[in-house]
């Protein structure tokens, strides 16, 4: 069995070996952190972004789109405080050189203890089988009492840390906890110090003329400084939600796993504009449909779990995140955050603007809370990718790697195959792909055979492959083989759009979601 970090690493060698994810400018030996999507990623990507923004916009008559820009007035990120407080605390390892993130190191070291309690409890559930009660053991187990309350102890210090942003008492933390580096092993750590994620850029061509201005590190604010001209011109009355799908671009400190951590991302936002006091019930509303969303997609529900915030963002009154369970460790994919109306009173501060909603219920007009949904495309790439990929050991010793992709989201839906390269069967099977094309991402592939045309679109995640042999020419029929059972059938020409039709409609998922 291959552990989850070699799993991994072939996860990212195949992503690369199939057209799905490049190394940014690989030929210049790659950009830290930044990577393209090939012929079949961005085909998969786009179906993403599709699923997510006709969830909003198709499913809630009152949440509509917009596209704003990347470049925003510098004044946005005074008031969003992200000048000022989108930090993180960073330290560096003077041994090995490396930079870490302070709270990733400490987090990490309560997933530890966290680990070493999971491990003495299934020890005990094998040892007691079906007698064992959970509960009881761990109330009463003496190493289990221990490490509780050492996990207890450090989460305590290091919330309070972080709210106060106390950077000696992290450090004192590290050092108490004997952190070491995981490349030298030492504990020679410097102080930790405040980095801004931001990258800048000028704007303007004259040297004075020039204006400071920072590329976008979340899509949020695109949306807050719109919120009046939309719910003006759209006529909107609350609650109704903006959403947006755009890049976002943050340094961060250290880009690890692959499409996980970027400097240049992309998000899927949904600002959802609500009367103050409804919060609550709005942020519950959203925690529960964002599942719902995520789950309708049949990776496996067992792999989500909702990960609450002990540190709030200088924003939030509450929020949660999905965490979705990766090769390496349950991971945030999605954030779900009650933003309270702090982003729209800032920018009427900011800019001077009456930013208010008039409701004519009520005859009062006041600045409406905000819910926020926030998922990033590349995790939820990343997180599809890890559950579809599988190596299957077939009969015959023969085995296979196949991407058990949801069919809505394949990047190709069907592979037109002819038998062999002759006798009318490339021609017949053109017809049927020029047949199909105008409604599904569709293949074809008369090179090798079919035995190795079949791998290769296991390996891309097709659902269908179609072949076209010298029958077809007769009966008007093809053999239809699907990729996760590798059966076949022999279906009629006439019936493969509805084949095809029935397993990609995204509408079926959303249908799923609403009946949930
Ligand atoms: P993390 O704690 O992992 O840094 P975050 O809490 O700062 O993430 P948010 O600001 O809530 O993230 O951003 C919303 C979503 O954007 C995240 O759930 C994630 O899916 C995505 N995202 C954030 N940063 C990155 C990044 N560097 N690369 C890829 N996706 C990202």
């Amino acid at each position: 069995m291959a552990t989850q970090e070699e799993t991994f690493k072939k996860i990212v060698a195949h992503c690369k070996e199939y057209g799905f994810v490049f190394p940014s400018s690989e030929i210049y030996d790659g950009l830290g952190a930044v990577y393209d999507y090939g012929q079949n990623g961005v085909e998969l990507k786009n179906n993403i972004k599709h699923y997510w923004w006709d969830s909003m916009t198709l499913l809630h008559e009152n949440i509509v789109g917009i596209d704003a820009a990347i470049f925003m007035h510098p004044t946005t990120w005074k008031a969003s405080g992200h000048v000022d407080a989108f930090n993180d605390p960073l330290i560096d390892n003077r041994d090995s050189k490396k930079r870490y993130r302070a709270d990733v190191l400490i987090e990490d070291q309560l997933g530890k203890i966290e680990e070493k309690i999971n491990k003495e409890i299934e020890k005990a559930r094998k040892r007691f089988g079906e007698q064992f009660d959970e509960a009881q053991f761990r109330a009463t187990n003496g190493r289990v009492l221990e490490h509780q309350a050492h996990f207890d102890q450090l989460h305590t210090r290091y919330s309070e840390a972080m709210n106060k942003m106390d950077l000696a008492e992290l450090k004192q933390i590290i050092l108490d906890e004997e952190i070491v580096c995981p490349i030298s092993g030492t504990r020679n750590w410097t102080d930790v110090r405040q980095f801004n994620l931001m990258f800048s850029t000028e704007m303007g061509s004259t040297a004075d003329g020039a204006m400071k201005i920072y590329l976008r590190p979340e899509t949020a604010q695109g949306i807050f400084v719109n919120y009046l001209n939309v719910q003006k011109t759209g006529r909107m009355k609350l609650p109704f939600g903006i959403a947006q799908i755009g890049k976002a671009f943050r340094n961060e400190i250290v880009a690890r796993q692959f499409i996980f951590r970027m400097r240049e991302f992309e998000q899927m936002e949904m600002q959802f504009f609500i009367k103050p006091g409804t919060e609550h019930e709005w942020f519950n509303h959203w925690r529960e449909f964002r599942l719902k969303w995520h789950k309708a997609l049949g990776l496996g529900d067992e792999k989500y779990r909702f990960h609450d915030h002990e540190k709030l963002a200088h924003y939030a009154n509450a929020a949660t995140d999905i965490e979705f369970q990766m090769p390496f460790g349950f991971k945030e994919v999605e954030g779900i955050h009650s933003r309270t109306n702090f982003d729209l009173s800032q920018h009427a501060k900011f800019s001077g603007k009456k930013i208010e909603y008039f409701d004519p219920e009520t005859n009062t007009s006041y600045t409406p809370y905000v819910i926020e949904t926030s998922i990033g495309v590349d995790r939820m790439f990343l997180s599809i990718m890890c559950s579809a990929y599988k190596e299957e050991q077939l009969e015959g010793g023969d085995s296979r790697v196949v991407l058990a992709l949801p069919p809505v989201l394949a990047p190709v839906k069907a592979c037109v195959m002819p038998l062999v390269k002759k006798d009318g069967l490339p021609e017949k099977a053109r017809e049927i792909q020029n047949m199909l094309k105008f409604d599904f991402k569709t293949n074809y592939d008369e090179k090798d055979s079919i035995g190795k045309r079949y791998r290769r679109q296991d390996a891309i995640g097709t659902p269908f492959c179609i072949t076209v042999d010298h029958d077809t020419l007769t009966d008007g029929c093809v053999t239809v083989r699907y990729r996760d059972t590798m059966t076949q059938d022999r279906v009629k020409i006439e019936d493969l759009h509805e084949l095809i039709y029935k397993a990609c409609d995204m509408k079926q998922l959303y249908r799923k979601i609403v009946a949930q």
